[in-house]
């Protein structure tokens, strides 16, 4: 009962979350980045809540947390298998694992 309770709450701020980085990218297509901003930061502060973890490390900067976009609000290296994200909003780099498929690693 308890636990049945606490799984709806996950699927609810799952779709939450979703919805909140949806509208963040949205907004910061059209160049609006604080907007963006802050949908990041509650959809953050939602999967702290619920204790999920979000699905979408690297869609935006974890220290300003403007909504990724290659190009316009990042810059996206692969470098020693390691995908490298570099923020031109704040000039933080974040590094996540990256996984290649299994071919000629060269
Ligand atoms: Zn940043």
């Amino acid at each position: 009962m308890y636990r049945k309770e606490s799984q709806e709450a996950r699927k609810i701020a799952r779709e939450r979350i979703e919805k909140l980085f949806s509208q963040a990218e949205l907004f910061t297509k059209e160049g609006r980045y604080d907007l963006g901003r802050r949908y990041v930061s509650l959809a953050r502060r939602i999967g702290m809540k619920v204790d999920i973890s979000v699905g979408h490390r690297m869609d935006y900067c974890r220290n300003c947390n403007v909504y990724m976009i290659p190009a316009r609000t990042c810059r996206v290296r692969v470098r020693r298998g390691r995908k490298v994200i570099f923020c031109l909003s704040c000039g933080n780099t974040s590094r996540f694992p990256y996984r290649r498929k299994k071919r000629a690693e060269g």
